[in-house]
């Protein structure tokens, strides 16, 4: 009795271990043929400075809407593109389309601010990293000052030396850096003092508790002090409510980023508020 309930429950368990393998595989299939017709989309979400209001800067999200699984969420194929490699075409894919897309605003006579496009840890690591963003920069028409790079601290750290060298490399292109994520990767102080980078965005999860939560407070104070004691803006990521504003300049923070600004959304919705030339 047991034991046929044990040999039952091996096979169930089986059948939907085989069930996930397909599940990822047409996934993985659909994905590719996405990236193949450059049939990825490229949404902005608006970053603003703290003190004024002003629009500071966008940040490049990218979206896949699938023809027969409909929108599928970043959370499921990032990981899934990470996992298989075709986060370095994709991410590609992204750069190129915020480039083109920041040309054609000024092209029509706008002035964009900078717009921030993650890159993954395996594009990081790369020997030919710095040549494709300047090829892209070139058959984009694209200036490397109206862009920055945004990488995670954890990206980083798995295998530093190589990654800072390229680090450095996109700073010298004349391109920002912001670390993203920061606060989940544990880095240690050291490294970061060793980091060219221009901006560190404070993980969403520690503004979730502002303004109430002591332990959440401690965490943003901290890193708003580190960022003035090296020289490093301070952006605040996932801002939402108008409390967590208020709080957030009180602080001292420079720069937010959240749902209670914008959300993300696609290039022309953004038009209307982008300063003329
Ligand atoms: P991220 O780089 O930290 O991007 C911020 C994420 O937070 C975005 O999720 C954004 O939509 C979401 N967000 C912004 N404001 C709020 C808010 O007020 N509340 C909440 N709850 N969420 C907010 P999204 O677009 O789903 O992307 C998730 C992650 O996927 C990104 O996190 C990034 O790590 C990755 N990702 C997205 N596009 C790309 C890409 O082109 N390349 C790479 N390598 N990763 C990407
Ligand atoms: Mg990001
Ligand atoms: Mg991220
Ligand atoms: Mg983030």
């Amino acid at each position: 009795q047991a034991k046929q309930q044990g040999r039952n429950n091996a096979q169930r368990y089986h059948a939907r271990q085989t069930e996930q393998t397909r599940h990822r595989v047409r996934m993985e299939n659909a994905l590719r043929h996405a990236i193949e017709q450059d049939a990825l989309d490229v949404w902005y979400q608006p970053q603003v400075d703290l003190a004024t209001s002003q629009l500071v800067g966008f940040e490049a999200l990218c979206r896949w809407h699938d023809p027969k699984h409909g929108m599928v969420a970043p959370s499921e194929f990032i990981p899934l593109a990470e996992h298989n490699g075709l986060i370095v075409p994709l991410g590609a894919l992204v750069l190129r389309k915020a480039c083109a897309q920041i040309c054609s605003w000024r092209a029509a006579g706008y002035r964009p601010p900078r717009v921030a496009v993650n890159v993954s840890g395996r594009q990081l690591r790369r020997l030919d990293f710095l040549s494709t963003v300047c090829a892209i920069l070139d058959e984009t028409g694209c200036r490397p000052e109206w862009i920055e790079l945004e990488v995670t601290e954890s990206d980083i750290l798995k295998d530093a030396e190589p990654a800072i060298a390229t680090l450095h490399g996109i700073r010298e292109m004349g391109i920002a850096l912001s670390l993203d994520d920061f606060g989940t990767g544990f880095s240690s102080l050291s490294y970061l003092k060793r980091l060219p980078i221009n901006t560190l965005k404070i993980d969403r999860s520690f503004i979730d508790g502002l303004p109430d939560d002591g332990n959440d407070r401690a965490i943003v104070q901290a890193v708003l002090a580190m960022g003035r004691s090296l020289g490093i803006a301070v952006l605040a990521e996932g801002v939402e409510t108008p409390a967590q504003v208020h709080a957030l300049r009180l602080m001292g923070c420079g720069s937010a980023q959240g749902y209670h600004f914008g959300r993300p959304a696609v290039a022309a919705d953004h038009t209307g508020v982008l300063p003329q030339a």
